[in-house]
Order: C-alpha cells, then sequence, then structure tokens
C-alpha cells in the first residue's frame, strides 16, 4: 500500500479516454505497476516530482509496456510529464501534510505552515508596515 497518486491534468484524462479507463483506475495503474516494476520507489519523497525525474528508466519502459500492453514511445513520453502527489495532505504543490507553526511577535499570533515534503511553505504573519509603529500605519 502506498500513500502516492498522480496530478489530475488533461493529458492524464485524455490518455485515460483513449485506453477505456477512469482516471481514478490509471492514476492507481500507473503508481502501483511502476511500483511492481521497481520503476519507482513509492516514497513519499518522490511526492511533487514528476516521474520522469524520479524514475528507473529501463524498469519504466517494461512499466508502459505492462500498463498499455504496448511498447509504443510516445506512452512513456506521456507518462513520463505526470506528476506523482501524496494523499497524506493538502500541500498545493505534493499532497503531503502541511505542518503549522505559531508564531507570535507583540502579543500578536499567526501561523507559518510549511510543507513536511518539499519546499512549500506560506505565512498569515501580519503586514508589519501596516502595524502600529510600521511606516504605513495610519497612512
Ligand atoms: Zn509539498
Amino acid at each position: 500500500m502506498n500513500n502516492l497518486t498522480i496530478q489530475e491534468t488533461q493529458e492524464l484524462t485524455q490518455l485515460a479516454q483513449q485506453f477505456d479507463l477512469s482516471d481514478e483506475k490509471l492514476k492507481v495503474l500507473i503508481i502501483d505497476t511502476f511500483i511492481e516494476y521497481e520503476a519507482l520507489g513509492g516514497d513519499q519523497s518522490e511526492a511533487g516530482f514528476r516521474i520522469m525525474d524520479v524514475y528507473d528508466h529501463h524498469c519504466a519502459q517494461a512499466a508502459i509496456t505492462e500498463i498499455f500492453n504496448s511498447k509504443e514511445q510516445y506512452l512513456l513520453d506521456i507518462v513520463n510529464k505526470f506528476v506523482i502527489i501524496s494523499t497524506l495532505g493538502d500541500c498545493p504543490q505534493c499532497g503531503s501534510e502541511l505542518q503549522d507553526h505559531e508564531e507570535s511577535q507583540n502579543g500578536i499570533y499567526w501561523l507559518d505552515t510549511e510543507c513536511s515534503n518539499c519546499d512549500y511553505s506560506c505565512s498569515n504573519e501580519p503586514d508589519w508596515d501596516c502595524q502600529p509603529g510600521g511606516y504605513a500605519y495610519d497612512s
């Protein structure tokens, strides 16, 4: 059991339709077969990468042949560009778990949010320039 899937794209939908599969079925088929053929490790750290960035090329070709029952090069070219994402969390880049850190300064609290896997981060830290003492305050 892994917690990886493929990011939804137009190319994925087109490929699924071409082979008479649902998008969900094709995602599972790609991830499971790539792991079975050891083209992917199935680790959470692979989330956020294109398949071609993390796969074993030789094994990937075999996995593609298994999935589509075809050795056509264009199939690997399409699948190569699919982005692997995690199903464990809400990171907009890779789907991994986000971690909140509460910060405070001058009695004001805010949250810094960081992804546990990729470099995504966001914050609702206030705009200090608009706070008392900031140059834009009262202007
Ligand atoms: Zn992430």
